[in-house]
């Protein structure tokens, strides 16, 4: 079987009715990125950091998979489809994607602030202070801050080295080292970039450019590789 490997971003989700970072001048929700999304502001601002997060977890329980997570999943009859996102949502899973790496963590799960190894499943949508790992300390959101190490990225720069097809959707490929995976896919490999604002990528060969937003670009493409 051959295997597809995909890289999403904000703007596969941006047609669920989630914003993407780029579409709103470089703002998160109306929030500077270092304001909420860094370990820094978890330390001077937890109580902003942690309403942030609850309060897209709450927008993710109203929001549902659209076009392109229903198309990838459906890529599954014919191939052997890996997703790598760099998205906190977890629309992938909901649509039927069975094998999703989430990169920069994941909005449902809360982790320990002493042992990071310990992940558990946010109830609900709010994580509160008083909520404790099994040691006691206080949980944080399990997001990979900016900043932060990014402990999938072995994984997943592993994953992009085996693809026989890669596609790349809704990326501004500003995001490091996320955006360096595509240097990892062979040369040979074909390579697809779905995204309405693509600009051309230097030295990349083999690379076919969908001007398209996802919820239409996705369908069209998975439907001419199911026909292959
Ligand atoms: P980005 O905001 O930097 O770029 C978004 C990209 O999506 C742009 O290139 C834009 O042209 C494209 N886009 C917009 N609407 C689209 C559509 N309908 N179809 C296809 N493409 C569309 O996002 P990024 O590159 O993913 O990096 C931002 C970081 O922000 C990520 O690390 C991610 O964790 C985080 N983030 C996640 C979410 C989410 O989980 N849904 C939302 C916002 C931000």
């Amino acid at each position: 079987m051959q295997k597809i490997v995909i890289l999403t971003g904000a703007g596969i989700s941006a047609e669920s009715g989630i914003r993407t970072f780029r579409d709103s001048g470089g703002l998160w929700e109306e929030h500077r990125v270092e304001d909420v999304a860094t370990f820094d502001a978890w330390l001077n601002n937890p109580i902003l950091v942690m309403d942030f997060y609850n309060q897209r977890r709450k927008q993710l329980l109203e929001v549902e998979p659209n076009a392109a997570h229903h198309a990838l999943a459906k890529l599954e009859e014919r191939f052997d489809v890996q997703i790598i996102t760099q998205n906190v949502d977890d629309l992938h899973e909901r649509a039927g994607s069975s094998k999703v790496l989430h990169l920069h963590g994941e909005l449902k799960k809360a982790r320990s602030t002493v042992d990071e190894s310990l992940v558990y499943d946010v109830q609900g949508w709010e994580l509160k202070f008083g909520d404790t790992c099994e040691k006691g300390s206080q949980l944080r959101p399990h997001i990979v801050w900016f900043g932060e190490a990014v402990p999938m990225i072995e994984p997943a720069a592993e994953l992009s080295a085996e693809a026989d097809i890669f596609i790349v959707i809704g990326t501004s490929l500003n995001v490091y080292p996320a955006a360096g995976l595509i240097n990892y896919v062979p040369v040979s490999c074909m390579k697809y970039l779905v995204d309405p604002n693509a600009s051309p990528l230097p030295g990349i060969r083999n690379l076919s450019i969908i001007r398209e937003k996802a919820g239409t670009g996705v369908p069209e493409l998975v439907e001419k590789l199911l026909a292959l």
